[in-house]
């Protein structure tokens, strides 16, 4: 999808397998920044290069025009591609110094946070040639600069990244969506970058790796508004469950679960890391 003459905005499908009986359909979004070299802000799951290269291809550009990758965090659906994109076009990868270790060691980051269905979009390792700061601003084009933002609370060096000429913003994961699995590395730090996205003066268009883009500003503001709700309710329920000692391991996730009538595959040692976190 072209957003502007520069940028586009490519929705790519994959499923994951919770068990034998059930598969889960999702997508993920990835932006396309066509300048006088080609800028790729996420790769989706594993298997998505062919439909990266696709794209470009048929907007008549040669996919050994990737210059560089920028990664908005180390989790699988975003850098699932990397390694394959790197090693057929040479491109570089940049990300925050935060995602490194989980970036450079999937097995490392499967161990650490083993989400349901990893094995299903992670690819491999891939080495990070640069790292990013927050407010560094790279230049993919006259007239087209990509700023980084540091959001931490998702992941601790997620990064959005503001396009200030077209006044877009892209997120990636750190607008938690409405009921979708509550992963987080920081509860805290979630809801202060969720607040600083809010206030944010300098965007029209929100993208995010998860929703068709956002022009209006009554859509924008009720999709900051189900976020918040939700996580004000997850906050009150986790706290008003995780009391004291547990009887059997996941007793308290399985109950902030339930209590919010949210997938059972919910239940899992990663999200309850996540609850835990809420007591300071
Ligand atoms: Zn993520």
């Amino acid at each position: 999808m072209k957003l502007t003459e520069n940028i586009h905005l490519l929705r790519l499908d994959f499923k994951i397998n919770l068990n034998s009986y059930k598969i889960i359909e999702r997508f993920v979004n990835c932006i396309i920044v066509f300048g006088k070299k080609i800028t790729l802000i996420d790769t989706g799951t594993k298997d998505s290069a062919a439909n990266i290269f696709d794209y470009i291809n048929k907007n008549g550009r040669d996919i050994a025009e990737i210059e560089t990758i920028i990664l908005s965090h180390s989790h699988p659906d975003h850098i699932g591609s990397a390694a394959e994109i790197q090693k057929t076009t040479g491109c570089r990868i940049l990300a925050h110094k935060n995602e490194r270790s989980w970036i450079e060691n999937i097995e490392a980051q499967m161990n650490e946070r083993p989400v349901p269905g990893f094995l299903d979009i992670a690819d491999r390792s891939v080495r990070i040639d640069k790292l990013l700061d927050h407010g560094q601003v790279i230049e993919a084009d006259e007239n087209v600069s990509l700023k980084i933002i540091h959001s931490p609370g998702h992941s601790k060096g997620s990064i959005n990244i503001l396009f200030p000429e077209d006044r877009i913003l892209f997120t990636a994961d750190s607008i938690p969506v409405k009921n979708d699995i509550p992963v987080y590395d920081n509860f805290y730090d979630l809801m202060n970058s969720l607040h600083c996205i809010r206030t944010n003066p300098d965007y029209a268009i929100l993208l995010t790796s998860w929703t068709p883009p956002l022009t209006d500003r009554e859509e924008i503001e009720k999709f900051f508004n189900e976020s918040e709700g939700y996580l004000k309710a997850l906050d009150e329920t986790v706290k008003s469950i995780y009391i004291g000692e547990e009887s059997e391991a996941l007793e308290f996730c399985k109950k902030v679960i339930l209590t919010l009538g949210l997938p059972d595959f919910y239940v899992n040692p990663v999200v309850d890391k996540a609850f835990k976190g809420h007591r300071r």
